[in-house]
């Protein structure tokens, strides 16, 4: 083995994000004992890190913040280029919009043309570190690839399933990384049942959403490159496509985390979950004013990385949505998809579904009134467009193939 490279992580203990009851941070870790997630934590108050001194390091991805990262000895950190994604201008869109200060933060240049890269890049990374080998994630299609892309990397086995109709570009990338991959009939839920089997009996690591504590640490990078890149503030309104909103939940936690060091005050963004309404879960539960989300039946949407028909982390969403004083908002495939070649067309990004879902939210979130045409909003463009070309070829209404 080389040599211990400290990354100067301060990360003390995880702690349930249900009971608050703390955990080992330092062996592996899925659910807590009451089935909730782990969250991890800092000390923060040891940690004497201005956003001064990130920006003076200069590392030109998510590893810039890696004191607020869990991966003690960066010998185990293989990099591909996650993370300090840009946070773009939409200026024709604003024309067209008759807004001021709208920004697209586009995610699909992250490795694996997702944002997934974020979360797998730091969990994979810490679990190797802990000692795993075997990895196993259920997905419904991006989270396998990039699991897949960094355990290749690192020279370890991903145990990847995935539905059968997943868009056949991520079928063809897991495969090409070589992960192990079975492609079950259902949906994200039936995919990661498929790998329970192997998670028991075998000794695989199981890396679904939530189900182990950092790949949200990875997703929370988010928060604080937004605030690097606004200036050292916050925009007004964070408009994100959920599905199972680690990246919602993670942007949330890094404020909180922010605002522990000193870096911000108690101002939040508005934080606005899209949905499709072929898979809305948390839009109804926010609607009905529930803490949980009731699992949603016959789940069906194009933008696959938003059918996920039950969330563990949806009461922590939920959480989020209301104390940020923000909504939940459905869209149609229909609007989904005339968004797509209208985001695409005025920004020069060949946008996944899931981010035109936010362009197709944001028109009903200004005719609604809910978002004013002077506010700092960003929409959350997830991943890559060039993945999803049977739904661009193949989908419904008039914004279909042209
Ligand atoms: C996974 C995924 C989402 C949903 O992200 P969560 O953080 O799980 O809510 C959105 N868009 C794309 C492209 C995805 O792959």
């Amino acid at each position: 083995m080389s040599m211990q490279q400290p990354t100067g992580s301060v990360l003390t203990h995880l702690e349930c994000s249900k009971t608050g009851e703390t955990y080992d941070a330092d062996s592996l870790q899925n659910l807590s004992r009451a089935g909730a997630p782990l969250l991890a934590r800092y000390d923060l108050a040891r940690l004497s890190l201005s956003p001064a001194d990130v920006a003076a390091a200069g590392e030109p991805n998510l590893w810039r913040y890696r004191a607020l990262l869990p991966v003690r000895d960066a010998a185990y950190i293989h990099c591909l280029g996650e993370g300090w994604t840009p946070l773009l201008p939409a200026e024709r869109l604003r024309e067209t919009l008759g807004m001021r200060h709208l920004y697209v933060k586009d995610e699909s240049v992250n490795p694996t043309a997702s944002f997934k890269a974020r979360g797998m890049a730091v969990a994979v990374a810490r679990a190797d570190e802990l000692g795993a080998r075997e990895f196993a994630v259920g997905t419904a299609g991006n989270a396998g690839s990039a699991l897949a892309a960094y355990t290749a990397a690192a020279g370890l086995v991903a145990h990847v399933a995935m539905p059968t109709d997943t868009p056949r570009a991520i079928i063809a990338e897991c495969q090409a990384l070589g992960a192990d991959l079975a492609l079950v009939e259902g949906l994200i839920t039936d995919a990661n049942a498929h790998v329970q089997k192997g998670v028991r009996e075998s000794g695989w690591f199981d890396m679904a959403t939530l189900r182990e504590p950092y790949r949200i640490e990875g997703k929370k990078t988010m928060g604080y490159e937004l605030f690097e890149q606004f200036d050292g503030a916050l925009p007004d309104v964070i408009v994100y496509p959920t599905g199972g909103g680690t990246g919602l939940i993670g942007m949330w936690k890094a404020f909180d985390e922010m605002e522990q060091m000193g870096w911000i005050g108690s101002e939040r963004p508005r934080m606005v979950s899209v949905q499709a309404a072929g898979c809305a879960p948390i839009v109804r539960a926010f609607e009905n004013g529930e803490t949980h989300a009731e699992p949603w039946q016959d789940a069906a949407t194009m933008a696959s990385g938003l059918r996920v028909p039950r969330a563990i982390g949806d009461f922590l969403i939920l959480d989020a949505l209301r104390a940020s004083k923000g909504t939940a908002i459905a869209v149609t495939e229909e609007a989904m998809h005339a968004a797509w070649g209208e985001m695409a067309s005025q920004t020069g990004l060949m946008v996944a579904p899931e981010g035109a879902a936010t362009l197709a939210a944001l028109h009903d979130l200004l005719s609604q009134g809910l978002v004013d045409r002077d506010d700092r909003v960003v929409l959350f463009n997830t991943g890559s467009g060039l993945k999803y070309l049977e739904a661009w070829f193949g989908a419904p209404g008039e914004g279909g193939p042209r």
